[in-house]
């Protein structure tokens, strides 16, 4: 049986917030065999390492030099705590925090070219957002690997071809399912769990793209279509899809079924708990989609189905 889960943001925004998604990977593990993770870029609310990196692009594009290195210093201090909170000094954290520092320092590189040239493409802002999730992925994994799993940190690049529609690239599916079976499969028969970045992809020349914000949903869905995922599961934080914004609505209730239709819907009209072309690669494999609460598990949270009856 194959799992696909999706982790976002605040469920990979701490050392603790990692670890206890780490333990939900574990869990699910055990019953379904074959586990691939997506995860999102840190993000504890509300500051998340994707605005980040984008503000100091701008920041770039101002001329703001001093600002962007502040953002990269955020940065690292953010990574870095939770890799020292995680990673025993005896093991692989001096080398995850180096390849994260390299991430960082590619980072202000790009700022520092977008500012002597005054330009800030489409194209650069894809190359600069989806760093995120690079370094976010290799801690996860790094994690795995210490409490004694296989797990290898995978760039979707790899996975995932896309049109060059820079910002809300367009996957291309035939590429896209001979990439990801061809890398992922191998290491699932291997017993590996591979941890594989949400929101970017790549054209066919290799070019980073970013799937649109938000995509790290729709990543999920993508690879769980070309695994032919039994289900795929969006680990967020709450209890999955509710009548109203949480935030701004605290007697929401959480919906425990809904149809592939109403959840579009929902979405169309602004329900931004999940990218809206999450459902797209779901419905065509007729994959249930799940939207669980990483920090309340026991809560079944929302099952999305094609006719509403639940699974
Ligand atoms: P993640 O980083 O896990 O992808 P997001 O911030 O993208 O998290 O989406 C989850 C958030 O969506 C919730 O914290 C909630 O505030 C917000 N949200 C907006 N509308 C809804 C809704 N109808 N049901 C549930 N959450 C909603
Ligand atoms: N990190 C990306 C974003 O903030 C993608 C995601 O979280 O789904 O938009
Ligand atoms: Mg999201």
């Amino acid at each position: 049986m194959t799992l696909v889960m999706k982790f976002g943001g605040t469920s990979v925004g701490s050392a603790q917030a990692m670890r206890d998604t780490a333990e939900l990977i574990e869990n699910t593990k055990d019953n379904w065999g074959q586990v691939v993770v997506i995860a999102s870029g840190m993000g504890s609310k509300p500051v998340k390492v994707t605005d980040l990196l984008l503000g100091g692009a701008q920041a770039a594009l101002d001329g703001d030099q001093q600002k962007y290195l502040d953002i990269a210093e955020e940065m690292r201090l953010v990574h870095f705590e939770a890799i020292d909170g995680l990673l025993d000094p005896e093991g692989e954290r001096q080398a995850i925090l180096a390849e994260n520092l390299r991430f960082i320092e590619h980072y202000v590189a790009l700022c520092d070219a977008v500012r002597v040239l005054g330009e800030l493409s489409p194209r650069a802002l894809d190359a600069i957002s989806g760093m995120g999730e690079q370094m976010s992925v290799r801690i996860l994994a790094a994690y795995l690997r210490q409490i004694g799993y296989k797990a290898e940190a995978i760039d979707a690049t790899e996975l995932i071809t896309t049109d060059d529609n820079f910002q809300s690239a367009n996957p291309l599916m035939d590429e896209t399912r001979k990439l990801s079976t061809a890398r992922l499969q191998p290491l699932l028969e291997a017993n590996v769990i591979p941890v594989v970045t949400g929101f970017i992809a790549a054209t066919e020349n290799g070019v980073t793209t970013t799937l649109g914000r938000g995509g790290s949903d729709y990543s999920a869905a993508i690879i769980g279509q070309t695994l032919d995922a039994d289900e795929v599961w969006i680990w967020t934080d709450v209890d999955g899809v509710m009548t109203a914004d949480p935030r701004l609505v605290p007697d929401a209730q959480s919906i425990p079924v809904l149809t592939y239709r109403e959840v579009s819907e929902l979405a169309y009209y602004g329900a931004k708990v999940l990218h809206p072309k999450t459902m797209r690669p779901c419905i065509e494999n007729d994959i249930p989609l799940r939207i669980k609460n990483t920090f309340n598990p026991g809560h079944p949270g929302t099952v999305i189905v094609a006719n509403g009856q639940g699974k």
